[in-house]
């Protein structure tokens, strides 16, 4: 064991003692049965949904629990850093509402930043080889891989450990002698496990585990020739839940073979163990098999998809929720999403996260909206990502309001076809005329390539008869009258008897004017969109072509 002098050298004098944070940093006052739980981000660009996932089942139970969700930015890997990160968070949990009680600048038990923390993590360095349960390895870099190399060639497992940790147990005079030479190293803990050993654990979710005990003397203070000392997550992950006063941890399945190790860091520390909570990765359908879902290769798996599209918050928590416990997707939303989760109904498997699901849960949610709150929603949505729309909101606001109610306020079956605030352009843009390109080309194939001639008589025929009723029977009166006018089919029946007789039916009619009047194939009702634009413009578009 090294001397606690030469131990002491290695950190600044004036370092406090485990007491002083002890103190700095003491148990919270909370009723019983109050958890606090951490979501622990790293600052790697956008939150991969699963985040939010994980985020959200922090602050159901905390909250639910009396106590305290905070967020602590996990940013001791400086190379993977994003300095956009930072927004991108903040974005994030405003979004989804998962901003944290405390974080940030906000709570006792800062700074939550682990960038910040340095001199904690230095205490419990110090502290632990003091002890001499941790020490200092120079191995370098060349020669970890030739370990590493040797350690495959003898098919024994990768690691530090045994007889491969030649620094465990170093001299004193060695240690020093690399010192006086300038030499880097890293801080290892010496792992009190044996090969061979099994441990058992409870996990919140998954029950009894048993797994291979750990051996490995990992690194727990990154190499001293980096310009800011920083610990592993290993270690860092210990002194902070500790000291943040956690109760629960909940965190990726990825965590849960390293849940050995983290019981030896409490154990060596002196900290009491924290329960865990290993969640399982939200899946993605990949042809025949099931994958993780992954930022890289799939655009559904970042939080900045849902905000640039504009994805109803609502219908993602209440999805997300009903995946974790299958019971709250039987439920109506509104319950579903006041339900507290149970970590003990949460599934061991992944479970797959569907687009289209989601999808058909946004429209059914949206439907259920009044018009004036989908226009609130797609405001601020817009102003970020399409402020020509948005500005055509403000300025029109009645007609959007006219637009939004058309087969919607007072339906018994109200329009679902609004998923997302991204669509509102192109399901409701026709609406506004400032959007709506008037029909010039008709024989274009997404009309469906009509006659330009045909189509030019049939608006200018609607528009010299056009009457703005009420829409209803009496409304589709007049298209009746201008296909007789015409000479067209009173029906697609009596067109198909003799098809020769006729230039087509009345069906053919009304496609033209909803062609003219909406610039699409498919439209809600002809006699509501003209009651919701009003007549000058009715006028304007069944003229385009004259
Ligand atoms: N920073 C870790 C990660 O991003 C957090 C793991 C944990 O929650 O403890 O995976």
């Amino acid at each position: 064991m090294l001397s606690q002098e030469l131990v002491d050298s290695l950190f600044p004098s004036e370092l406090p003692a485990p007491g002083h944070w002890a103190r700095r940093y003491p148990p919270r006052e909370l009723p019983s049965g109050a958890e606090v739980t951490r979501f622990a981000p790293s600052p790697t660009g956008w939150l991969h949904i699963g985040g939010v996932f994980t985020a959200s089942v922090d602050q159901d139970i905390a909250h639910h629990s009396g106590g305290v969700y905070l967020v602590r930015i996990e940013d001791t890997d400086q190379s993977r850093f994003d300095p956009e990160a930072a927004s991108q968070f903040e974005a994030a949990f405003d979004y989804f509402g998962i901003g944290p009680d405390e974080g940030g600048e906000t709570g006792g038990y800062g700074p939550y930043a682990q960038s910040e923390r340095g001199q904690i993590y230095l205490t419990y360095v110090r502290e632990l080889m003091r002890q001499g349960k941790a020490y200092p390895c120079f191995e370098t870099k060349e020669q970890g891989e030739a370990r590493v190399a040797r350690q495959r060639a003898t098919g024994a497992l990768p690691g530090y450990y045994g007889e491969w940790a030649i620094w465990r147990d170093a001299a004193e005079e060695e240690v020093r002698e690399r010192l006086a030479a300038g030499a880097p190293y890293v801080v290892r803990f010496r792992s009190p496990g044996a090969g061979g050993r099994r441990v058992s654990f409870t996990d919140e979710i998954r029950g009894e585990i048993t797994q291979d005990d750990n051996r490995n003397d990992v690194v727990i203070l990154k190499s001293s020739d980096q310009p800011l000392r920083l610990p592993t997550y290993h270690f860092a992950h210990a002194v902070d839940d500790h000291l943040m006063r956690v109760t629960l941890v909940i965190r990726g399945e990825e965590w849960l073979s390293s849940v050995p190790l983290h019981h030896q860091l409490f154990d060596a520390l002196g900290f009491p163990r924290i329960p865990y909570a290993h969640v399982a990765p939200l899946m993605k359908q990949d042809g025949g098999s099931r994958r993780k879902l992954s930022k890289r290769r799939d655009p559904e798996a970042s939080v900045g998809y849902y905000i640039e599209q504009g994805i109803p918050v609502e219908a993602v928590q209440y999805y997300l929720r009903g995946l974790a416990n299958g019971r709250l997707a039987e439920m109506p939303l509104p319950e579903a999403l006041a339900t507290p989760l149970r970590l003990s109904e949460f599934g061991v498997a992944g479970p797959l996260l569907d687009l289209v699901k989601l999808d058909d849960i946004c429209a059914d949610f949206v439907s259920t909206l009044p018009g004036a709150e989908i226009l609130d929603r797609v405001l601020p949505w817009a102003d970020g990502y399409d402020p020509d729309l948005a500005s055509v909101l403000r300025a029109e606001r009645d007609l959007a309001l006219r637009a939004l109610a058309v087969e919607r306020e007072g339906a018994d079956n109200p329009r679902k076809d609004l998923r997302r605030w991204a669509e509102f352009r192109p399901v409701y843009g026709f609406f506004f005329p400032e959007i709506f390109e008037p029909v010039t080309d008709p024989a274009d194939p997404r009309f469906g390539g009509l006659d330009p001639d045909m189509v030019r008589v049939i608006g200018s025929g609607f528009a010299d008869g056009y009457k703005p009723l009420d829409p209803g029977p009496a409304w589709f009166e007049q298209v009746r009258e201008l296909s007789a006018r015409l000479g067209f089919a009173p029906s697609n029946k009596e067109y198909r008897k003799n098809p020769d007789a006729y230039p087509g039916s009345i069906a053919d009619v009304s496609q033209v004017i909803r062609v003219l009047l909406t610039g699409s194939r498919r439209s809600p009702d002809l006699g509501q969109v003209c009651a919701a634009i009003g007549e000058p413009e009715v006028l304007r578009r069944a003229r385009a072509l004259s």
